[in-house]
């Protein structure tokens, strides 16, 4: 874990608070206006923790540290911090170039040497940089890239593969996309990674929190036979799907990890299914249609909706889609009431109303499909055998259940509801959105005597059905509502703050 602070007694504090969980404990003492100043303390802290395993590094400022010192001054803080006990020094590749061979002695004298090279904009020439870097005697190479796409993370990957036998080799891709290799470089060949100590105090872009790194992702116990799955979309980055899926492999002890794979193009997304591989995948906005070209083979529901939300990766690397939105509208109504004749409006005619049309039909319910743009709705009720209707002829109607299948109420999202006050007139208001859990329209079905169905329990009830698909086992969904309701409660929390 590296540690950042404004000075050196801070510094030494973090440390102490997270070493006995977290010895291995990097100082980044390019972050101390006087590095120099913090080696004393450093060296009570040692001598206090003879448990932990420490790297000094000092990084300068034209390598992407902070240091604005010289490359000398740079090699004389981490001497001095060897021989106060750092076990290990970390120098860049910039620096080393202008060192003589005694630099190189001096600093290995007490510590071992960890020669960095850090590419802020790409993952680019990895082997030459690697060449250069092998003609220094260094005792642990490490390599950060930048990861611009999926598929960074599998060059990075490679090349850890096809070195790591020989040389201690650390290596990682930075940024959103980089987390592929923050999680499975390890396995690669990685001698280790790095983990925030909280959110907010990454050292770098992408780096992930060391207790997500442990606790969601179960680092420790990522192996060869750790299979790997993913939310795909553009974007990604609030997905709860990693947090409520990894839940569900850690209490079913399924050896598997699941991450937020946030891809600008699906040919990439596909490359690193290939590749990695991925064994499966949940598809969000916007591959859920196009995801369909590129599939072996669908169910025959799931071709009719014409979106796919589940991918399964077989032995042999065909693709196979599912759509695990249906069963997340079907489900929780079954559970409700009968759904043969059940009248049902369908509020929207994209990707989740059609799961919601096809699903209800195929339960044989009388479904209405009420769409702000007429046409969509006509082809959709067409395709389905539903009935398109208009705000006008709603007015005269009741229904068991109203489904809203638009983004309208959505955090951020001020569009006008998609149907008045007045037209709540059902037993059930089922509401997709789940950010925020009560949005505007689950208030007026409330105030008007509805039951209501959150979309928080679709979202745990597609992600079980996913579950199953992948595991073969049944989900455990008590455990996966809980984590998707605390982090719902956690991300309101939050926004209420703002
Ligand atoms: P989509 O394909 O973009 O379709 C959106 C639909 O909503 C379109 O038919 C659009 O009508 C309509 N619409 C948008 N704003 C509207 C408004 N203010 N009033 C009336 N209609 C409006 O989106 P999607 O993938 O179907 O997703 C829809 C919602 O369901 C999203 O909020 C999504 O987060 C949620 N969802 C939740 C879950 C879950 O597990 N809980 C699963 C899937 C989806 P036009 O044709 O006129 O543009």
């Amino acid at each position: 874990m590296p540690i950042v602070a404004s000075n050196a007694a801070e510094m030494v504090q973090k440390a102490d608070a997270i070493v006995r969980d977290n010895p291995f404990i990097e100082f980044r003492l390019d972050y101390l206006s006087k590095p120099a100043l913090a080696l004393q303390k450093i060296k009570t802290f040692v001598e206090y923790h003879p448990e932990a395993l420490i790297i000094a590094t000092c990084r300068r400022a034209a390598a992407g540290g902070k240091f604005r010192g010289a490359v000398a001054a740079e090699v004389d803080i981490l001497v001095k911090a060897a021989n106060q006990g750092c076990h290990l020094v970390d120098l860049e590749l910039e620096s080393a170039d202008q060192l003589k061979q005694a630099d190189f002695a001096r600093l290995r004298r007490s510590a071992n040497l960890i020669l960095s090279t850090h590419d802020f904009r790409g993952t680019r020439k990895l082997e030459e940089t690697f060449a250069r870097m092998k003609e220094y005697p260094a005792d642990f190479f490490k390599v950060v890239s930048t990861a611009n796409t999926l598929s960074d993370n599998v060059v990075m990957m490679k090349f850890l593969e096809r070195h790591s036998h020989e040389h201690s080799m650390i290596g990682v891709c930075m940024e959103e996309q980089g987390i592929i290799s923050r999680v499975l470089g390890v396995r690669a060949g990685s001698q280790f990674t790095f983990g925030a100590i909280n959110p907010g105090e990454e050292t770098a872009p992408g780096q992930i929190a060391a207790r997500a790194l442990r606790d969601v992702y179960r680092i420790d116990q990522v192996d060869t036979a750790t299979r790997v799955y993913g939310v795909a979309g553009d974007p990604v980055a609030h997905s709860l799907s990693p947090i409520m899926l990894n839940a569900a492999f850690r209490r079913e002890n399924v050896n598997a990890v699941y991450l937020a794979l946030h891809a600008k193009s699906l040919d990439d997304l596909l490359a690193c299914v290939r590749d990695i591989p991925i064994h499966g995948l949940s598809v969000t906005m916007p591959y859920k249609e196009e995801m369909l070209k590129h599939l072996d083979k669908t169910d025959p529901l799931t071709a009719k909706i014409g979106a796919c939300n589940t991918v399964v990766r077989s032995q042999d690397g065909k693709l196979y889609g599912f759509n695990t939105d249906v069963a997340g509208v079907v489900r929780p109504l079954e559970m409700r009431l009968p759904l043969q004749g059940a009248r049902t409006l369908v509020l929207g005619a994209g990707g989740a109303a059609r799961a919601a049309v096809f699903g209800l039909k195929e339960r044989n319910a009388d479904v209405y499909v009420l769409n702000r743009t007429p046409g969509p709705a006509q082809t959709l009720a067409k395709k389905a055998r539903a009935k398109a209707v208009n705000k006008l002829q709603i007015r005269k109607m009741a229904f068991d259940v109203i489904i809203n299948a638009t983004p309208s109420g959505m955090e951020g999202n001020r569009d006008p509801m998609p149907i008045s006050e007045e037209d709540f007139k059902a037993k059930y208001f089922f509401e997709m959105v789940y950010t925020p859990a009560e949005t505007k329209m689950v208030k007026i079905a409330r105030s008007r005597g509805l039951q209501v169905i959150l979309g928080a329990e679709m979202f745990v009830q597609q992600g079980a059905r996913q579950f199953e698909i992948w595991s073969g086992k049944p989900a455990p969904m008590a455990e996966m509502q809980r984590v998707v309701e605390y982090a719902l409660a956690q991300a309101a929390k939050a926004s209420e703050k703002k």
